[in-house]
C-alpha cells in the first residue's frame, strides 16, 4: 500500500479523505492555500504544504504547485477529490508523468467523458440508453439541423460538448429559434471552453436526476453500488441526495447499474465513477460521466456498507476490487442534506467567521464536515460547509433522524440553509417522493410569490 497520499483539495473532502487514508495506516499531506491556513484538516494532516495565495487559479488550481508539493514531501499518489482539479485530465498526465500516481481513472478516460459528444457516444456502443437527439455533434448545414430538430420534437436542448457545471446549454421551444440558438450556444462554448461543438437532445420537461454509482478496477473488474436521487436542485445544484432512489423499481435499477458496469468494462474504466441519467416516464436517458468521487457519496455508503474512499485507493494501489456485485446489499435508506454558508432563501454567500458550533449526534448520523467553532468560512471558495446524513431502516426513519438532527445543529455567526432543509423535510411532495428536477424551484419560486 502507499505509505503518503497528497490531497489536492480543501474542506470537507479533504478531511474525509484524510480520514480514510488514516484507516489504511497511510501518511497525509495537505496541501492549502493562504486562506485555508488554519483549516482542521491542515494540523491534522501529517504534513502540510502552502501552495499558494487564497485565488483558486493560484493554489488549488495551480498544477506546478501541486506537483513539488508531492516531490517535496515523497508523497506517492496524489488524490484530487471532486472539483478542482479532479475532471482535468492534463492534471492526471502531469501527475502520472512526474512518476505519482493518480487516484482515479486513466488521463485518456478523463478526456473521452469530459466531451461530452464522445462519452455518449462511448455509452451507446456499450448499450448505456441515452437521451435522442443528434447523434454525434451538429454539423454545418442548416437545412440538416432543422430536419434534426423536427425529428428530435420540440422542445429541444442545445448542449455544448465541452461544457460543464451547468453551463453551455439553451433549451429551444420552436423551429424559428433554432438556428440562432445553435449559432450562440456555439460562440459561447468555443470562449468559454475552446470548443465550439454542440450537439441537441430532446428537451425532457419534468425528469428526475438519478445516478448510478460505479467502482472499477484495472484488471477489468466493475460494479455498481446502487442509485442516488439527486432531484432536489438549484440552479443545478444539487442540495439534497439520498439512496435508494423513492419508488424505482428495483429490477430497472438492477439492468441499468449492469449496463453501467458493462461500459466500465468496454472502455477500461478504473477507480470510481458516476453515471449521471435523467430519468422520465420509467426511463434512463444517460447524460455524461463524472470521474471522480461526488459530493453524495456518503448516502450510498451508508446503504452498502462500502468506503467509497478507501476503495478509490485500492484502486490506484493497483489491487483487485474486494467486491463482486454479488456480495452487494442495499440496505436501508440514507439522506444527505449540503450545509452551506448562504441565506437559506436569496442563496447569497455568507462567508465570515462561525461563533457557535453545536453538531448532531445519535443513531444514523454523519456528519462530513472540516467546520468548528471560530472557522473562519473563507469568501474564495464553495459555500459548502458540510454534509448532514441520515441512516435509517426505512426511508420514514431516515427523514426522522435528518429532521431531529438538523433541529440540533447550531450554526451562528453565518448564515446557512439549514431552515431550507427544514421546510424541505416537512413538504408533502418531498415525503410522498420522486419530484422532478425542477420542484425544488417552483417552491421556491411560489413562497416568493405568497411573500
Ligand atoms: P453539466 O455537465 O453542465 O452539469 P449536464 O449534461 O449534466 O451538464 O446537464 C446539467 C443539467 O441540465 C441536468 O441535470 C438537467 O437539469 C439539465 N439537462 C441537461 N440535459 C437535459 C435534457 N436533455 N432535458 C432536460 N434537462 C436537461
Amino acid at each position: 500500500m502507499f505509505e503518503k497520499i497528497l490531497i489536492a483539495n480543501r474542506g470537507e473532502i479533504a478531511l474525509r479523505i484524510q480520514r480514510a487514508c488514516r484507516e489504511l495506516g497511510i501518511k497525509t499531506v495537505a496541501v492549502y492555500s493562504e486562506a485555508d491556513r488554519d483549516a482542521k484538516y491542515v494540523k491534522l494532516a501529517d504534513e502540510s504544504v502552502c501552495i499558494g495565495p487564497p485565488q483558486s487559479a493560484h493554489s488549488y488550481l495551480h498544477v506546478p504547485a501541486i506537483i513539488s508539493a508531492a516531490e517535496v514531501t515523497d508523497a506517492e499518489a496524489i488524490h484530487p477529490g471532486y472539483g478542482f482539479l479532479s475532471e482535468n485530465a492534463d492534471f492526471a498526465e502531469r501527475v502520472e508523468n512526474s512518476g505519482f500516481v493518480f487516484i482515479g481513472p486513466r488521463p485518456e478516460t478523463i478526456r473521452l467523458m469530459g466531451d461530452k459528444v464522445c462519452a455518449k457516444d462511448a455509452m451507446k456502443q456499450s448499450g448505456v440508453p441515452c437521451v435522442p437527439g443528434s447523434d454525434g455533434a451538429l454539423p454545418e448545414d442548416e437545412a440538416e439541423i432543422l430536419r434534426m430538430g423536427r425529428e428530435t420534437g420540440y422542445p429541444v436542448i442545445i448542449k455544448a460538448s465541452g461544457g460543464g457545471g451547468g453551463r453551455g446549454m439553451r433549451v429551444v421551444h420552436t423551429e424559428a429559434a433554432l438556428l440562432a440558438a445553435v449559432a450562440m450556444t456555439k460562440s459561447e462554448a468555443q470562449t468559454a471552453f475552446g470548443n465550439p461543438m454542440v450537439y441537441m437532445e430532446k428537451y425532457l420537461e419534468n425528469p428526475r436526476h438519478i445516478e448510478i454509482q460505479v467502482l472499477a478496477d484495472e484488471h477489468g473488474n466493475a460494479i455498481y453500488l446502487g442509485e442516488r436521487d439527486c432531484s432536489m436542485q438549484r440552479r443545478h445544484q444539487k442540495i439534497l441526495e439520498e439512496a435508494p432512489a423513492p419508488l424505482l423499481d428495483t429490477k430497472l435499477r438492477d439492468k441499468i447499474g449492469e449496463a453501467c458496469a458493462a461500459a466500465c468494462r468496454r472502455i477500461g474504466y478504473r477507480g470510481a465513477g458516476t453515471f449521471e441519467f435523467l430519468y422520465e416516464s420509467d426511463q434512463f436517458f444517460f447524460i455524461e460521466m463524472n470521474t471522480r468521487v461526488q459530493v453524495e457519496h456518503p448516502v450510498t455508503e451508508l446503504i452498502t456498507g462500502v468506503d467509497i474512499v478507501q476503495e478509490q485507493i485500492r484502486i490506484a494501489n493497483g489491487e483487485k476490487l474486494r467486491y463482486k456485485q454479488k456480495d452487494i446489499r442495499f440496505t436501508g435508506h440514507a439522506i444527505e442534506c449540503r450545509i452551506n454558508a448562504e441565506d437559506p432563501y436569496t442563496f447569497v454567500p455568507s462567508p465570515g467567521r462561525i461563533t457557535v458550533y453545536h453538531v448532531p449526534g445519535g443513531p444514523g448520523i454523519r456528519v462530513d464536515s472540516h467546520a468548528y467553532q471560530n472557522y473562519v468560512v473563507p469568501q474564495y471558495y464553495d459555500s459548502m460547509i458540510g454534509k448532514l446524513i441520515a441512516y435509517g431502516t426505512t426511508r420514514e426513519q431516515a427523514i426522522a433522524r435528518l429532521k431531529t438532527a438538523l433541529s440540533e445543529m447550531v450554526v451562528e455567526g453565518i448564515k446557512t440553509n439549514i431552515p431550507l432543509h427544514g421546510d424541505l423535510l416537512r413538504d408533502a411532495a418531498f415525503l410522498q417522493g420522486g419530484s422532478s428536477i425542477h420542484y425544488l424551484e417552483q417552491k421556491l419560486a411560489a413562497q416568493k410569490k405568497a411573500s
